[in-house]
């Protein structure tokens, strides 16, 4: 039986090294391990035979297997290095794979056609800290002291200054037109730049409220900027980003910055101005308030009023992204659902 044994092993351990391809492998592994291998039926017998004999058999049959072990677990590594991709059937004329990359969120997108249309006006792109002070986010803009924006219920203001006054009472900006007069003062007269960013309200979120969204601010200021040029520039801006003539009216609206204040919609690009569930069935949609800037915001800019004038507009960005794609619920935009966010890539 010990003779028997010897020539199993070497009989076995010359397949192994012998094998030229995995599938080969495959198959002695089973001829020499499996059930019905040599090897198994010697150990089968061991119950049959004298206790010396069976230890004896017992220990050089379990020796073998596991050379075999060894042995196969090798060979498949030098079988796996030695394969080349060639070996393969390659066809060239396969659709490559698509990497998963992201991709621009509509919003995004939106900001930068309209950081475009500005530039190609002679605007420049400003940006300034999220975090504001009192001075800049209401003192500056003409809001009465006792303007209920300035409670914390609507602006988060910054823990440990909420006592103080003026440029020491800190807080998220709750609106970007603080930095106009930041812009201003650093650069004076005339000027015409946009700002966009995030602001920020302490108010409770539901469906149609966030507690921080993205605003994109223009402001325009010179000699002699009249109301007209202020509608040219929304109808320019509108036609730039949309590629084609879109028609605006305006409307009165109260901003403590502005004197006058408009509010401003276009007409509804989803249903042509006919009434659809986006723009409340009546044809127009509000896309962005504005106005002419106030005289006191002027002085808090240093500018002086009888020789300067200018025009705000405040674009809400998913406005512009609904009419631009027809899409009919706000909510979609801040979902993070990727099956719907995909679309626009
Ligand atoms: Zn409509």
């Amino acid at each position: 039986m010990k003779s028997k044994l010897e020539e199993i092993r070497n009989e076995g351990l010359k397949r192994i090294v012998g094998a030229a391809n995995m599938e080969l492998l495959q198959d002695i592994r089973k001829d020499l391990t499996g059930k019905k291998s040599p090897l198994s039926e010697v150990l089968k017998k061991l119950g049959g035979l004298e206790p010396e004999m069976r230890k004896e058999i017992g220990i050089q049959a379990t020796e073998i297997k596991n050379v075999f072990a060894e042995m196969l677990a090798q060979k498949e590594e030098e079988l796996i290095a030695a394969k080349s991709v060639l070996d393969e059937p390659l066809d060239l004329t396969l659709p490559g794979k698509l990497p998963g990359g992201g991709a621009l969120h509509p919003i995004t997108q939106m900001c930068y056609d309209l950081n475009d249309a500005f530039l190609s006006l002679g605007f420049e792109v400003y940006s300034e800290d999220d975090i504001s002070s009192e001075k800049y986010a209401f003192d500056n803009l003409n809001f009465a002291p006792d303007h209920p924006a300035r409670q914390s219920m609507d602006t988060f203001w910054l823990e440990g200054t909420e006592e103080k006054s003026g440029t020491e009472r800190l807080c998220l900006r709750p609106h970007l037109t603080g930095g106009s007069v930041r812009y201003l003062l650093k650069h004076g007269a005339p000027a015409r730049f946009v700002y966009p960013g995030r602001v920020y309200r302490n108010e409770t979120t539901d469906a149609r409220h966030e507690r921080a969204f993205f605003q994109y601010e223009a402001l325009i200021v010179d000699r002699d900027i009249s109301f007209s040029s202020g509608i040219v520039m929304i109808q320019t801006i509108l036609e730039k980003v949309f590629g084609r003539k879109i028609n605006v009216r305006m409307r009165e609206g109260f901003f403590p910055f502005t004197e006058p204040g408009y509010e401003i919609d276009m007409e509804c690009l989803v249903c042509g101005g006919k009434g659809c569930r986006v723009c409340n069935h009546n044809g127009w949609i509000e896309v962005m308030p504005g106005g002419v800037i106030h005289p006191n915001v002027l002085r808090s800019a240093n500018l002086d009023p009888e020789e300067w004038t200018g025009f705000y507009i405040n674009i809400g960005l998913d406005r512009l992204v609904m009419m631009r794609y027809g899409v009919d619920d706000v909510r979609l935009f801040h979902s993070a659902d990727l099956r719907f966010l995909k679309q626009f890539r």
